[in-house]
């Protein structure tokens, strides 16, 4: 049996093939593998969305993760996230490769907390997290081997301002493959690139150097396997969550709601009741109904919505109601309507209800109203990238166009197991 090695780099996007070619490790899987040139996203094309459709094969309605905050009814924003693996409705590719017997390793995969893996470091400490015992999130949801062996050295790199999670990966991943023996599944997520575009946004010399720092990452991984492991027996995939997109305005939904009247707010702006809220999810906006079962109150505010497509500065592209968005993009969760622009609008995620306008200034570096963001529907520019090498792998082959929910299965097929139940099919044209 072959081993798989999975490298993601978050928001990798479709253009980035031309720099990955002449980067020195790239470009060997590329020249000695096969690729996907669109590989496309799921609805909505966020992070944690799209981590689990990748390990699940499923679209949004089949996992249950609908946005990177933990979204449920009557609650407003929240600055919780997704975390817990037991969240994740659907088993993943590593559930199945342990069923077959395989050793497992996910490093900093989102929504993989307390996953039953021979070893796991999940992405859990929450992002905005500035203090010095990261280790209180990490104790009973990463597994116990990883932490004896490695977070007494490497935790420092979790701590304080200038904590980086891709550092404590890269310090993890290639002592693990020496200390343990390389895991024959073996999942490691890189954050850097999505941080870069978010300042830089799409293109910029800033996200080009941070691509190169991937690929000298990406060359210490194969090193350590070729030292340590079984490199000859090893498929290599390198993939992306979704792409990004420029963004020129950020809208305050909510104030949009206020000033049509479904909001009420208090002098200092404190929302006191709401017919219809909106949660961001970046590029798109999710609407929830205060009373779902209001069929009044759910064709007013259709009507409302339907005519903001209309309104020359929001110019919506749809609305989709909870059918629409199930039958158009297998998605579903608390709320009743999403909708999009056709202008790159990245909808606020904070309340604000005290701001004049419905716009607001942009604020380079956040991972909603950066310079760039994502979370739109699945064909929105940019897409993202597969690219797979190795003994299961035919050389040359350029595949125009996957969907996401494929990758799971194909992965699963080049490393000798199935995936039943899933949304995807296997991308047989890349595999010998
Ligand atoms: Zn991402």
């Amino acid at each position: 049996m072959n081993k798989l090695f999975v490298f993601m780099i978050d928001a990798l996007c479709s253009s980035d093939i031309e720099l990955m070619k002449t980067l020195p490790h790239f470009k060997q899987v590329i020249e000695e593998g096969s690729y996907v040139e669109h590989l496309y996203p799921v609805h909505p094309a966020l992070t944690y969305c799209c981590h689990t459709s990748i390990v699940t094969g499923k679209y949004v309605d089949g996992h249950g993760i609908t946005n990177n905050e933990f979204l449920k009814r009557g609650v407003g924003s929240s600055d919780v996230w997704f975390g817990k693996k037991e969240e994740v409705k659907a088993p993943t590719l590593l559930d199945y490769a342990r069923e077959a017997g395989l050793t497992t390793c996910s490093l900093s995969w989102p929504v993989s907390a307390g996953a039953d893996y021979t070893y796991n470091m999940p992405m859990i400490v929450p992002y905005h997290y500035h203090g010095d015992h990261p280790e209180e999130y990490l104790y009973g949801n990463a597994t116990d081997n990883l932490m004896d062996a490695y977070f007494w050295k490497y935790g420092r790199y979790l701590k304080g301002a200038n904590h980086n999670l891709d550092a404590y990966t890269m310090a993890i991943a290639p002592d693990l493959i020496r200390d343990f023996g390389q895991p024959d599944v073996m999942f490691v997520k890189m954050c850097d690139l999505d941080t870069m575009r978010h300042h830089y946004g799409v293109h910029h010399e800033m996200v080009d150097e941070q691509l190169q720092k991937h690929d000298e990452e990406f060359g210490v991984l194969v090193e350590s396997l070729k030292r340590y492991g079984d490199y000859e027996h090893t498929n290599f995939v390198i993939m992306g969550d979704h792409g990004q997109t420029d963004i020129e305005d950020v809208l305050n939904m909510n104030k949009v709601l206020q000033l049509a009247g479904f909001m009420k707010t208090d002098e200092e702006g404190k929302i006191i009741s709401y017919d219809a809220y909106a949660h961001s999810a970046g590029l798109t906006c999710f609407i929830e109904l205060a009373n779902p079962n209001d069929a009044k109150m759910e064709q007013r505010v259709k009507e409302f919505l339907e005519g903001l497509k209309e309104d020359t500065e929001i110019q919506l592209a749809y609305v989709l109601d909870k059918k629409e968005m199930k039958e158009t993009y297998h998605l579903e969760g608390p709320f009743d309507f999403v909708i999009e622009s056709k202008r790159n609008i990245s909808f606020d995620f904070r309340e604000n209800m005290q701001m004049k306008g419905i716009f607001r200034s942009k604020e380079p570096g956040d991972h909603i109203i950066g310079a760039a963001t994502h979370g739109g529907s699945p064909h929105r520019a940019e897409h993202t990238l597969f690219l797979a090498c190795g003994p299961s792998i035919k050389q040359g082959v350029i595949l125009k166009e996957a969907d996401m929910v494929d990758e799971a299965v194909t992965m699963a097929a080049m490393t000798g197991f199935a995936m039943p139940n899933t949304d995807g099919k296997i991308l047989k044209d890349i595999l010998k």
